[in-house]
């Protein structure tokens, strides 16, 4: 891998993709559009985006399968793992990172600009000052779990 001159690296959930930027990235989008949830599986889509002009990947390509989203948009998937992959279109000069995919990525994105878009479609059941837990609640690790549900 050529990874010296790289701002960003990420791989999909089975190191089969792999992928890095050679730009440093713009802006971190959490995307609230109902296709982005089924997409990512997740309350709303956190997404990094970069220039297309440093985007390659480095491995895997092989093993990216996609499906056309909208007539512009296709979602692109490992076919081994299913992790979700980066949106690269042609006529696109940004490419759309899913977070989770980018390694060390607290050091990556040093200091990157972030907001929330289509916020408008954010699901209210999406509560933004929950309570937070540092790992489990308390009672609730995944054994105690279990046990509530046999209650
Ligand atoms: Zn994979
Ligand atoms: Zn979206």
């Amino acid at each position: 891998m050529h990874t010296d001159d790289a701002m960003l690296t990420g791989r999909c959930g089975c190191h089969t993709v792999t992928f890095c930027s050679t730009k440093a990235a713009i802006v971190l989008s959490h995307c609230h559009c109902s296709e982005c949830r089924r997409v990512y599986g997740t309350a709303f889509g956190s997404i990094v985006v970069v220039p297309r002009s440093g985007f390659r990947y480095l491995s895997g390509e092989l093993e990216i399968a996609c499906f056309a989203a909208s007539p512009r948009v296709n979602r692109y998937f490992c076919r081994v793992c299913g992790s979700s992959l980066p949106l690269v279109e042609e006529w696109d000069p940004l490419v759309g990172i899913p977070l989770g995919l980018v390694n060390d990525a607290d050091r990556a994105l040093e200091g990157i600009k972030s907001q929330h878009i289509f916020a408008a479609d954010a699901l209210d059941c999406v509560v933004q000052d929950a309570p937070r837990f540092a790992a489990w609640p308390p009672g609730q690790d995944g054994n105690n779990r279990a046990q509530h549900l046999r209650d």
